[in-house]
């Protein structure tokens, strides 16, 4: 069986990796409360397994760097159990993760984000990052539903604002790679947010950014249509995902990292 976690391969198996045509994941999530019928680790979970298979699909030679579980998520802390870092905790850590990377000579690394949340520290970090190491590395940030979006457009049967937060997608997702962790109760809120430059759902790509804190816009922490999911979506879903990330790292392996421009 092939491996794909960096965490299971020896150090020595690392080292005889080729730096210039090898791609790392690095995937990041949120330990955060996910309504009544998810876990609080849903996030991680499934940024780390659409990691994964990206990495079984793709030609090119990746592999995924153990998720640190927590992520950004002051707007869920109304919810028993989320635990947030600090913008600048969050950052210093993924910093420090790839500066190791780095390091060692790995030259393509990529951020793999699966909680809206942390999305715009990724994007800063993709440049700051980028930036310090021009010319040794190439760093690209990205989120996996964003990088499939149009997939998830066809697919979807929810109206906007039904895959919010544990939503139609998340919840379909999770039955197809973790049926035993979601529960049944599972409520519907389709979230007013007082304003039509401010939308919840995954795709709606809001050009507004402000503080929206989850508890005042839902009592369970949902923000979504669950009750359309099922385990055939999120298997469709989840194929998307893979696939799109594995495109990605296919084209990711030919962008030159030695500070000449991409064509
Ligand atoms: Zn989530």
């Amino acid at each position: 069986m092939t491996v794909f976690r960096l965490n299971e391969l020896t150090t020595r198996q690392v080292d005889a990796l080729d730096r210039d045509a090898t791609v790392l994941l690095v995937p990041l999530g949120s330990v955060e409360q996910h309504g009544w019928h998810m876990p609080l680790g849903t996030d991680t979970i499934l940024a780390d397994a659409v990691s994964v298979a990206s990495c079984e699909r793709a030609c090119a030679g990746a592999f995924v760097l153990p998720a640190p579980w927590f992520g950004y998520s002051p707007h869920h802390m109304g919810f028993a159990g989320t635990v947030t870092l600090r913008a600048e905790t969050f950052m210093s850590l993924v910093t420090d993760v790839v500066g190791s990377l780095v390091a060692h000579g790995f030259r393509r690394i990529v951020l793999v984000n699966g909680h809206g949340g942390n999305a715009a520290l990724v994007g800063v970090l993709s440049s700051t990052l980028g930036h310090a190491h021009r010319g040794r590395a190439r760093i690209a940030g990205l989120t996996y539903f964003q990088l499939a979006a149009n997939e998830i457009a066809r697919l979807r049967k929810s109206a906007p604002g039904g895959m919010g937060h544990a939503g139609e997608f998340e919840t379909a997702m999770m039955q197809h790679l973790r049926p035993e962790l979601v529960g049944d109760e599972a409520e519907t809120v389709y979230p007013e947010t007082g304003s039509r430059h401010l939308s919840t759902d995954l795709l709606a790509g809001n050009r507004v950014s402000t503080f929206l804190d989850f508890a005042d816009l839902s009592a369970s922490g949902t923000l979504g249509d669950p009750s359309l999911a099922d385990p055939q979506a999120g298997a469709a879903y989840f194929a998307a995902c893979a696939d799109a990330l594995a495109g990605f790292i296919d084209e990711f392996i030919t962008w030159p990292v030695n500070g000449e421009q991409l064509e």
